[in-house]
């Protein structure tokens, strides 16, 4: 089902999400996630952003071979110090392309739909776009990340 996007100034949306509820329906949302995220030619979406209060995201790992990943209650276990800056955008804030710089190397962990736990490294574009949602996930955006020039 397509979603509406929610507002920025909605209050929620600068709240942190709490670990996904228990009864959850994971693989449900996984389908509404990644229909939504097609739907709006994302390479990213967090469940806030839709209106769903629950701490998951998903994300097009590999472009090139449209490998997308669900992530649910998404850590940040290491960020490595060489940092890059990129433009970024999002759905949130449509025509709105700001200057983020970030850690161009992190490992993750995620749950996927099974409760299952990933460790990943991430680099690159998957790296930042991980970063980005997870920053959804702490009720941060882009627009306070930008870089002042
Ligand atoms: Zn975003």
């Amino acid at each position: 089902m397509i979603r509406e996007l929610v507002k920025p100034e909605h209050q929620l949306f600068h709240h942190r999400i709490d670990s996904c509820s228990y009864k959850l329906d994971r693989q449900f949302l996984s389908n509404t996630l990644v229909e939504n995220m097609i739907h709006y030619n994302g390479i990213g979406i967090s469940a806030n952003q839709i209106g769903i209060w629950e701490r998951a995201f998903a994300m097009i790992r590999d472009l090139e071979h449209n490998e997308i990943i669900v992530c649910f209650n998404p850590r940040i276990v290491k960020s490595y110090t060489e940092e890059v800056e990129m433009e970024e955008g999002c759905l949130s804030y449509p025509d709105l392309f700001l200057k983020v710089k970030r850690p161009d190397k992190i490992i993750a962990k995620y749950e996927d739909v099974n409760k299952k736990t990933h460790k990943i490294k991430l680099q690159g574009l998957a790296s930042r776009v991980f970063q980005h949602e997870y920053d959804h996930m702490e009720g941060i955006d882009f627009t306070q990340r930008k870089v002042n020039k």
